[in-house]
């Protein structure tokens, strides 16, 4: 079939893809342990599957607002105000979307085009190549060293620029190496791109998902930070509320106008019942100790995967200061590093468990394995890779 120039290049999402793949097998009956997929293991929280079955109940099952209803739009700005140092309390600057996915599609497609270059640090995460390329702009990838623990520096990015870039993504904490910038270096990096008038693009999906205190800095927590910086964030992961999408873009209302007349055009507006749980959820007075809790959670079963991962031959995962994967590298020791996606397909098809390769973040040579599984899950699929690796 002849597709057109738009999608000539796509190819469906690694992470969708692989995920996928491990269920169809489960399916078929293989003993499957899954730990490609990055989704919390937990529940909906009551109060959100509560405010939205009060909202259907109450017949509010119309065509939302296509930024938002205003309950949402609003009670992400007193979110943002209360879990970081954003100022405004006017919601003209958040755009409610299907996700964060759909959130940086929009602002993809509102910024970027022909000619244009969009710095992507490595390991990224596997959606944004698509979506600038689906702009028509092009991907540029700023490797990082795993050695100097995946840390991203003004010079790096300086020797990328050119004078065509016209954007930078921002993903902190990683996904998928879960390391985290601190608030110098995104300091830093926002008086560069003022300096030179490239948009950031900051998915803080993973923000409140940091181990080493409540939130992790966000480019909101930047006082002098130029005016064209957006941040994206959304229930999928601190709420564990993946399958309800939602997420928010929050930057000029200039940007935000034009990233809502795109969606007013594609897609309307996100679901209104699932804005109404989101509603629910952030303005809960249990909001805190929902997250609170996830995060301690979390971080027991990071502490044990690590452990669990510890002294595999071949096999370096360091443990990671946020979000929800182990990110190892392989070929410490004598194995040759490189393909990790036969490493990949290997450990799938011989011993059932599902992991993401390096390919698909821009660094070929590295296994994700997402931590935030049930424990015993974990553990299984732990001595599996280690019996492999053994035998291998
Ligand atoms: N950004 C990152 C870094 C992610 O890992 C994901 C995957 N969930 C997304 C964005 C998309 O999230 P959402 O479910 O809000 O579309
Ligand atoms: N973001 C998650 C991941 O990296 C979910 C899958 C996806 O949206 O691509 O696995």
């Amino acid at each position: 079939m002849h597709f057109s120039d738009n999608v000539a290049a796509l190819t469906p999402s690694a992470t969708l893809a692989i995920t996928a793949r491990a269920k169809k097998m489960r399916a078929e009956g293989r003993s499957i342990i899954d730990l490609s997929a990055g989704e919390p293991s937990f529940p909906t929280p009551e109060v959100a599957a509560e405010g939205a079955a009060a909202a259907v109940r109450a017949g509010r099952t119309g065509y939302p607002p296509t930024p938002g209803v205003p309950e949402l739009r609003e009670g992400i700005v007193r979110y943002l105000g209360e879990t970081s140092s954003y100022a405004p309390d006017d919601p003209a600057g958040v755009l409610v979307s299907a996700g964060v996915k759909q959130g940086l599609f929009n602002l993809c497609f509102c910024l970027f085009g022909e000619g244009d270059e969009v710095l992507i640090p490595a390991p990224f995460w596997t959606s944004y190549l698509a979506v600038v390329e689906l702009a028509r702009a092009r991907p540029v990838v700023v490797q990082t060293k795993f050695d100097e623990g995946f840390a991203l520096s003004v010079d790096r990015l300086e020797a990328q620029r050119t004078e065509n870039t016209k954007g930078l993504f921002l993903n902190s904490p990683s996904n998928p190496s879960g390391v985290v910038m601190d608030l110098g270096i995104l300091e830093d990096i926002c008086a560069w791109a003022g300096e030179h008038g490239i948009w950031i693009l900051s998915d803080e999906i993973y923000r409140r998902l940091y181990f080493d205190g409540d939130s992790a800095p966000s480019v909101f927590d930047v006082k002098d930070r130029p005016g064209h910086v957006v941040a994206l964030d959304g229930m999928s992961k601190a709420f564990s509320m993946p399958g309800w999408r939602i997420g928010w873009s929050v930057g000029p209302p200039e940007l935000i106008r034009k990233a809502s007349a795109l969606q007013s055009q594609t897609t309307s507006a996100a679901a209104g019942p699932s804005q109404y749980a989101a509603a629910a959820a952030l303005a809960s007075e249990g909001r805190e100790s929902i997250v609170g809790e996830f995060r301690r959670i979390l971080d027991r079963r990071r502490q044990a995967a690590h452990a669990a991962l510890q002294g595999i031959p071949g096999f370096d995962a360091p443990l990671p200061p946020g979000a929800i994967y182990m990110y190892g590298r392989l070929g410490s020791g004598d194995r040759a590093p490189g393909d990790s996606a036969a490493v990949a397909e290997s450990l799938l098809v011989e011993t059932g468990v599902a992991t993401v390769p390096g390919e698909a973040f821009g660094t070929p040579g590295f296994l994700r394995l997402n931590f935030s599984v049930e424990d015993e899950i974990f553990a299984e699929g732990s001595d599996r890779i280690r019996a492999w690796f053994g035998s291998t």
